[in-house]
C-alpha cells in the first residue's frame, strides 16, 4: 500500500530511534529535560527568536499562540481556507473566545489590501476588536502553495500599524523554504510568534515548536500548561524532533520533484478534470464526477493500492513524504498510467 494520505503517516528511521534510545531525559515541567532544552535552542537560532516551546501537536502550538496575543471577545483574521479556521475543532472560539474574520484569498494566500479592509473600527464599541492575523506556509488546503515574502511583509506593515500580532501557521514551513529558497531568518524576523510542526515532512512520530521573544514563550509556558500539555520526559521524543530538523529538510526537494511527476502524469489521465498549482509535496485534483463519488473513487485506489483522502467537491490529495521508497514511487506512477489506459471507472 502506497500511503499518500498525509506526510504524518511516516515512522521514525532507524537512525532517527537510535537518536531517541540515546536522549538525556529530565522532567520538563521543571524545564530540566537536556533534550528538550537543545531542541528549543536549535529552532529558536534557526529562525533568529528568542525562545520556543515544544509541544504535543501543531493544533495545540497555534491554539498557544492565538489565546497568547488576544482577549476574548477580540477577532483573529485568516484565509478561510486555514487550519486554524477549518481543522482545530472551534479551538478559536473555545480556548480563546475569539471571533474570526475570514477573508477569500488565493489558494489561501491574501494580500495586505484585504487585512487593512478587515480591520475593525476601534472607535466603534459595535465591533471586536481586531488583533492577530494568521498567515499559513505552505496552504495545506490550497494544495501546499508557499506565500510570496513581499506580502508578507506588507502584512506584518499593517499589523504593526493597527496593533495586531502576526503569527505564522508553518506546519510545513520547511517545504516552502527549500522551494522558494528562502531563508529561515527572515521568517523570524517578520512574525511575533511561528508554529512548526516536526512530525509532517520532517518525519519524526510527535511533535510541533512554538517560537517567539521570551515573553510570549513565557506566556505561552503556562498556557501549554492550563491546556493539559506540560510533559516529563519528553526528551525522548524531542530527540527524534532534533534529528529531523538536523537531517530530514534538504531531502524535501525529493518530495517536490516527484509531486510534480505525479501531477504531469495526472494531468494526461481522463480521470483527472483539473490540478491545483503544484508548489511543494502536495497534489490535489479534481476528478471528473460522471457517475463516480469521490468515495467511491478512494475505495477504488484502495483496491489499487494506492491510499489517499477526500477533500470534498470531488477533490482528491496527494502527499509525498520520505517514507516512499524510489521503487514505490515508481510503482505509484504506472499504477496512475495504468488506471487512465484500463479506465474502468469512468
Ligand atoms: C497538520 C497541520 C497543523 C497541525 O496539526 P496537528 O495534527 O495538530 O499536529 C496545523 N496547521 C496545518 C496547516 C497543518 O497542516
Amino acid at each position: 500500500m502506497i500511503d499518500l494520505r498525509s506526510d504524518t503517516v511516516t515512522k521514525p528511521s532507524a537512525a532517527m530511534m537510535d537518536a531517541m534510545m540515546e536522549a538525556k531525559v529530565g522532567d520538563d515541567v521543571f524545564g530540566e529535560d537536556p533534550t528538550v532544552n537543545e531542541l528549543q535552542n536549535f529552532a529558536a537560532n534557526m529562525f533568529g527568536m528568542e525562545a520556543a516551546l515544544f509541544c504535543a501537536s501543531g493544533t495545540m502550538t497555534n491554539q498557544i499562540a492565538i489565546k497568547l496575543h488576544t482577549q476574548p471577545s477580540d477577532e483573529v483574521i485568516c484565509d478561510k481556507l486555514s487550519h486554524v479556521y477549518l481543522y482545530e475543532g472551534g479551538g478559536i472560539g473555545y480556548n480563546s473566545g475569539c471571533s474570526t474574520r475570514l477573508l477569500e484569498g488565493n489558494y489561501g494566500r491574501f494580500t495586505a489590501e484585504q487585512v487593512q479592509e478587515n480591520i475593525n473600527d476601534k472607535n466603534n464599541i459595535h465591533f471586536p476588536i481586531s488583533k492577530l492575523v494568521c498567515i499559513e506556509n505552505t496552504v495545506n488546503k490550497g494544495g501546499g502553495v508557499c506565500w510570496d515574502i513581499d506580502e508578507m511583509i506588507k502584512i506584518k506593515g499593517v499589523c504593526e500599524n493597527n496593533e495586531m500580532a502576526l503569527h505564522l501557521d508553518g506546519a510545513r514551513l520547511f517545504n516552502a523554504l527549500v522551494a522558494k529558497n528562502q531563508s529561515a531568518l527572515k521568517y523570524g524576523q517578520l512574525f511575533d510568534t511561528i508554529s512548526i510542526c516536526l512530525s509532517k515532512g520532517l518525519g519524526a512520530p510527535v511533535g510541533s515548536l512554538l517560537l517567539g521573544s521570551k515573553k510570549n514563550i513565557t506566556k505561552a509556558i503556562r498556557i501549554r500548561k492550563i491546556m493539559g500539555g506540560g510533559m516529563r520526559q519528553a526528551g525522548f521524543i524531542a530527540a527524534a524532533g532534533l534529528y529531523a530538523l538536523q537531517n530530514n529538510i534538504d531531502r524535501l526537494t525529493i518530495d517536490h520533484e516527484r509531486a510534480n511527476i505525479l501531477a504531469n502524469v495526472l494531468q494526461t489521465c481522463n480521470f483527472v478534470e483539473s490540478i491545483y498549482p503544484v508548489e511543494t509535496n502536495i497534489v490535489i485534483f479534481k476528478i471528473n464526477p460522471n457517475e463516480l463519488s469521490t468515495n467511491h473513487f478512494i475505495e477504488f485506489l484502495k483496491n489499487n493500492e494506492i491510499n489517499a483522502v477526500s477533500m470534498g467537491n470531488n477533490l482528491i490529495r496527494f502527499v509525498l513524504h520520505l517514507n516512499i521508497t524510489a521503487t514505490e514511487f515508481e510503482f505509484l506512477i504506472n499504477k496512475i498510467k495504468q488506471i487512465n489506459i484500463s479506465n474502468p471507472i469512468l
